[in-house]
């Protein structure tokens, strides 16, 4: 079926395929693990979370689920449970007062204030709520999953996964555990002797970068709105000499990223020759999150995704940041849909639309909704030029 998919797609000129007029640099072949793509989740993220008003309290990976589902996207074959990950799997990066802690906040539903101060849970940004513990290591069991199956030579899909900010010893940016950094951790636990990290989520991966900052079998690389929260990853930021980072301006375009990838990502990975690679691909760099003022269309970070995969035998995708779930949820479901070699319809069923028109978000005025969130999976390629601030970034970053 999947294979049959693949083969229907390569009769179809992309154009027409995709329904609107791609740039022509972004047009790639299907990544060649088309028909072995695997989506790893769980229903633990069904459950509420954070608490009402938080960034996160919205509808994200369980509406990615749905509206696969509503695609006909998502066959039994493809899915692998998630499962938890053990006290013992959290130890080889999180440390044990910090684990302990978080379960003895999960267990009674609240903190002291040394507790708080020290671990920065109970906090606002890093709220508890019931089932925290459960969800946190759900995610990290997931990304040790996903690589696992990477290892068969694969793309895994697995959109609960890229908490960046977490620590070892504590919370940070909405992440209690940092399931990158396990990802990584189990590719080289199982004889990968380099992994390359590549984030693209609005913030910079400062949990992933400082995880491997000593450790040479690692790269991390970054592209990140510039002077945002956490206020790290300067171009000249190379921690111990394994990291890049490319700090983009305000309004930053898909040609742009498509530049960075062919111009600074993909030579990077050409000299560091990574047997296996993680991609945290937030969905908060799309134009519309509340969170940032990056002006990517899912279109640009599609063909990003794919750009990178296509060259790597090995690959976990995660997810990450996203705080408009119109955009995080098609972003998304059109990934796994680009990923696994399915056709990407030009507009969408009755029914889809609905299911679209009943989310809600706190930090989303309804009535600034464009009609596309709600008519179309893809977002038209952002057009746009490649400003010097981004052109003079390939060459900071690659001697
Ligand atoms: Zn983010």
């Amino acid at each position: 079926m999947l294979t049959l998919n693949c083969i229907q797609f390569s009769f179809i000129s992309k154009i027409e395929y995709y329904g609107f007029t791609m740039h022509p640099e972004s047009e790639n072949s299907l990544p060649k693990h088309c028909g072995q793509a695997l989506f790893v989740g769980s229903d633990v993220y069904r459950e509420a979370a954070f608490g009402k008003h938080h960034p996160l309290s919205i509808i994200r990976v369980a509406g990615v689920v749905d509206l696969c589902q509503m695609l006909g996207w998502f066959d039994h074959e493809q899915f692998r449970q998630s499962p938890q990950a053990s006290v013992d799997q959290l130890k080889k990066f999180h440390h044990t007062d910090y684990i302990d802690a978080l379960i003895e906040a999960d267990t009674t539903g609240s903190v002291t204030r040394e507790v708080r101060e020290r671990y920065r849970i109970g906090t606002m940004e890093n709220p508890l709520f019931a089932g925290l513990f459960r969800r946190a290591s759900t995610a990290v069991g997931g990304s040790i999953r996903a690589a696992e199956l990477a290892m068969e030579g694969r793309v895994v899909f697995h959109p609960s996964g890229g908490t960046h900010h977490g620590r070892a010893n504590r919370a940070s940016g909405f992440c209690y555990f940092n399931d990158p950094v396990f990802a990584i951790l189990t590719f080289l636990e199982m004889g990968i002797s380099r992994v390359l990290y590549v984030d693209l989520d609005a913030h910079h991966g400062d949990g992933v970068q400082d995880a491997f900052a000593q450790d040479a079998r690692v790269m991390t690389i970054s592209i990140h709105e510039e002077k945002r929260w956490p206020h790290s990853g300067l171009v000249e930021d190379r921690a111990a000499g394994s990291a890049r980072n490319l700090p983009v301006p305000r309004d930053f375009n898909d040609n742009e990223l498509d530049y960075l990838i062919d111009n600074a990502v993909l030579p990077l990975a050409g000299d560091f020759k990574p047997g296996a690679l993680v991609i945290t691909c937030g969905a908060d760099a799309l134009e519309g999150d509340p969170l940032s003022r990056l002006a990517l269309s899912n279109s640009g970070l599609w063909t990003a995704v794919e750009k990178l995969v296509q060259d790597n035998e090995r690959s976990v995708v995660l997810g990450g940041g996203g705080y408009n779930p119109w955009t995080v949820v098609r972003c998304w479901s059109g990934l796994w849909g680009r990923l696994s070699g399915r056709r990407i319809p030009d507009a969408l069923a009755p029914e889809i639309r609905s299911f679209l028109q009943g989310f809600e978000c706190d930090l989303i005025d309804q009535d600034e909704i464009p009609g596309n969130w709600i008519t179309s999976l893809a977002d038209p390629w952002n057009d746009g030029p490649v400003r010097s601030e981004v052109s003079r970034l390939p060459g900071l970053v690659l001697n």
